[in-house]
C-alpha cells in the first residue's frame, strides 16, 4: 500500500471531535492528515490557540502553553468540573513529541488536588494530562488538608496546604512539577520550594496560566 492509497484510507472519518462533534477531517485539509491522531478537529484545535512561553513567578520560571481564557477555560473546565476524563488528550497533544524528548529522565511530580475534589471527579486530573509524556510519577508532594483552597487564599496560607510526603522518593534526580493552570503561582512555588529541598533541578510546567503572564513573557527557547 502507498502512502496515498493510506492517506484516503476512510478510516478517520469515522473520528468525531472531541468538543464540536465535527469529523476531525471534515475539510481533509493537507494539515489534518498529518494529525489524524488529535482527537479534536482543526477548527477546534486553531481556536484554541496556544501561547506557549515562559513567565517567572518569584523567581521562578514556569512554562505554559494556554492562557486561561475563552476555549482552554472551557475545555478545561468541562474536563475538570464536569469530569469529562476523554479530553485529557487535548491539551498537550501538539507538544507532546518535544516534550516527551526534553524531559526524559524526569519524575513527573503533579500539584495535587484535594482528596474532596479527586473523590468527586473520580480521576486525578493533572496526572491524567501528562501521562501523555510517559513518565514515572511520583507524589513527592500532598496536602495537609482535603478541601480546595479558596482563591482569596494568601501565599503563605497556600504554602500551609502542602508538604513532602517523607515515605516517597523520586527514582530520578530531575524533576517535572506540573499543574493545569497556574493562576497566581503561589501553589506551584510553594511545591518548587518544598522540592527544593531534596532535589536539584525541577522544571515547571503548566498547561495554562492566567492572563497577568503573559505580560511578563520572555522569549520560549528549545532546548
Ligand atoms: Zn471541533
Amino acid at each position: 500500500m502507498t502512502a496515498s492509497d493510506q492517506l484516503s484510507e476512510p478510516t478517520a472519518t469515522d473520528c468525531k471531535c472531541l468538543w464540536c462533534g465535527r469529523s476531525i477531517r471534515y475539510d481533509s485539509s493537507f494539515k489534518e492528515m498529518f494529525f489524524i491522531d488529535d482527537v479534536i478537529c482543526s477548527r477546534c484545535r486553531q481556536k484554541l490557540s496556544a501561547r506557549r512561553q515562559m513567565f517567572k513567578v518569584e523567581g521562578i520560571s514556569i512554562e505554559g502553553f494556554y492562557v486561561y481564557d475563552g476555549l482552554v477555560r472551557d475545555m478545561l473546565l468541562q474536563y475538570k468540573e464536569n469530569c469529562d476524563e476523554a479530553l485529557f488528550l487535548v491539551f498537550l497533544y501538539p507538544f507532546i513529541r518535544e516534550m516527551k524528548r526534553k524531559y526524559r529522565g524526569y519524575t513527573l511530580v503533579p500539584v495535587p488536588s484535594s482528596d474532596e475534589m479527586m473523590n468527586k471527579r473520580g480521576f486525578r486530573h493533572v496526572n491524567k494530562m501528562f501521562s501523555l509524556l510517559d513518565l514515572p510519577t511520583c507524589d513527592l508532594i500532598e496536602k495537609t488538608d482535603n478541601v480546595e483552597q479558596k482563591k482569596s487564599s494568601s501565599r503563605q496560607e497556600i504554602g500551609r496546604h502542602f508538604r513532602l510526603n517523607a515515605e516517597l522518593s523520586a527514582t530520578t534526580e530531575k524533576i517535572l512539577l506540573a499543574d493545569d493552570i497556574v493562576t497566581t503561582g503561589a501553589s506551584m512555588v510553594s511545591c518548587y520550594r518544598l522540592l527544593k529541598q531534596k532535589y536539584a533541578e525541577i522544571s515547571c510546567l503548566s498547561v495554562s496560566y492566567s492572563r497577568q503572564f503573559s505580560r511578563k513573557l520572555f522569549i520560549f527557547t528549545k532546548n
